[in-house]
């Protein structure tokens, strides 16, 4: 990610909103840095016979409201600093959402599309062999992320479940349908996106149906924040961007009149790659992976991975802009944030407008407790509610304190956890 520390992102985000608050010194230590870090290593035996090693993580940053809470990245560039700045959202998110939960994040070093699917099953097993004792639904529960699916999600409840030696869904969210997961999860956190760009047009009085979003990605959370952008906004999605796995590079899928999420869905692979012959016979034009940014549009939705609006890049941002909405995390460099504000774009930061995920990670947990299972609308429409009040309680501490949309999302978030902690005695 264009040689920026993800965590020293993540640090100076957090200090430059302490620094406003006026936060304590030891408060600020405790919350700067995660409470519990796990390093570990998978050997596992691979289909042709041989024996590798894979490198594993598990950052438990803040659990002072509730059970740490976060995804697994598989990925080939995995580190130990990505997974601290993601660990380190996570509790703002949990926070701003107003979720009991607290967060963390899991990683392991390895591209997933270079591994079988008896190899998958075999990693995640090993993954949950080396941190059951430290996770668990009480403790921190895990969920999918970016490289993870909810069937990885499966076997490692499975996994956990036979080394506890009781059936334990509440261990991990995110698991397959018929398998102790929710309905709408799938959706959860690409429509929650779409909930905040909508609260976000609401307040700026944009009429969503006469606008056009231009997406970066197309896994999990962009294919469900198009679909979400063009059925429930009447919006039109003009492109998205997506990493080609082949050809190791990404292109920018454009349609001037509109791509067709569900289309484009049915021509992508598990990785989130698009099929080029197939898009271009159906009129896509294959532009350079960056050319989403520099498109003329009234919003933008980075839905992919962070780093991607550097100081350099948020300045090819098209004057017509009004909306910049994070499905990401991370996706904005504190350079890009200085161009985002001086151009008086309107933002939803990260951990406000991707939390539709873990909310409905949290609905997923609560329903395994009951073992009593709710209604895909019903999910939605609580989802909805909750994604709603979050982005007025922003809105709301950004409008009193006169700050751009990421420092009040923080206002917000570190005086919930900062007050979790007081009434533990922490600190
Ligand atoms: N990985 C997702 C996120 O970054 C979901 C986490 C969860 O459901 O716990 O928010």
């Amino acid at each position: 990610m264009s040689g920026i520390n993800p965590f020293e992102m993540a640090q100076r985000q957090f200090d430059e909103v302490a620094d406003q608050l006026a936060l304590d010194a030891g408060v600020r230590a405790v919350l700067r840095r995660p409470l519990r870090e796990f390093h570990f290593r998978i050997p596992m035996r691979m289909d042709d016979g041989s024996l590798k090693v894979f490198d594993g993580f598990r950052v438990q940053h803040n659990d002072a409201r509730g059970p740490a809470k976060g995804g697994i990245r598989w990925a080939a560039n995995e580190t130990i600093d990505t997974v601290r700045a993601l660990a380190t959202w996570m509790t703002w998110k949990c926070a701003v959402a107003d979720i009991p939960l607290g967060g963390g994040k899991g990683g392991v070093v390895v591209d997933p599309s270079t591994l079988s699917e008896t190899e998958k099953e075999r990693l995640c097993r090993g993954w949950v062999d080396q941190m059951w004792k430290n996770i668990g639904p009480r403790m921190d529960v895990p969920a999918p992320d970016v490289g993870t699916t909810p069937q990885m999600m499966g076997w490692m409840m499975d996994e956990y479940s036979k080394l506890k030696g009781e059936y334990t869904p509440g261990v991990i969210t995110g698991k397959p349908l018929g398998g102790g997961g929710s309905l709408g999860r799938t959706e959860a956190t690409g429509y929650g996106v779409i909930y905040s760009v909508r609260e976000a047009a609401k307040h700026l009085g944009i009429d969503t149906r006469k606008t056009t979003a231009s997406i970066h990605g197309f896994g999990n959370v962009a294919q469900y924040a198009s679909i979400g952008f063009a059925e429930m906004l009447g919006g039109t999605v003009v492109c998205v961007a997506c990493w080609d796995n082949q050809d190791k590079t990404s292109y920018t899928f454009s349609k001037d009149d509109g791509i067709d999420p569900r289309f484009l869905m049915s021509i992508t692979d598990q990785y989130g790659t698009i099929d080029k012959a197939k898009a271009k016979a159906a009129g896509y034009r294959i532009e350079d992976g960056q050319a989403w940014i520099g498109k003329d549009v009234d919003i933008l939705l980075p839905c992919a991975i962070e780093g991607v609006l550097t100081g350099e890049t948020a300045e090819k941002i098209s004057k017509r802009v009004k909306i910049v909405g994070e499905g990401a995390n991370g996706p904005t460099t504190p350079e890009a944030d200085a161009v985002i504000k001086k151009r008086g774009i309107f933002l939803v930061p990260d951990f406000l407008c991707n939390a539709g995920g873990v909310t409905c990670s949290y609905f997923e947990g609560v329903q395994n407790d009951m073992n009593f299972y709710w209604s895909k609308d019903e999910v939605l429409k609580k989802l909805d509610d909750k994604m709603t009040v979050a982005f007025h309680g922003v809105l709301d501490m950004a409008t009193e304190k006169k700050v751009y949309m990421r420092n009040a999302a923080y206002m917000v978030a570190i005086d919930r956890v900062v007050t979790a902690m007081r009434l533990r005695g922490w600190v």
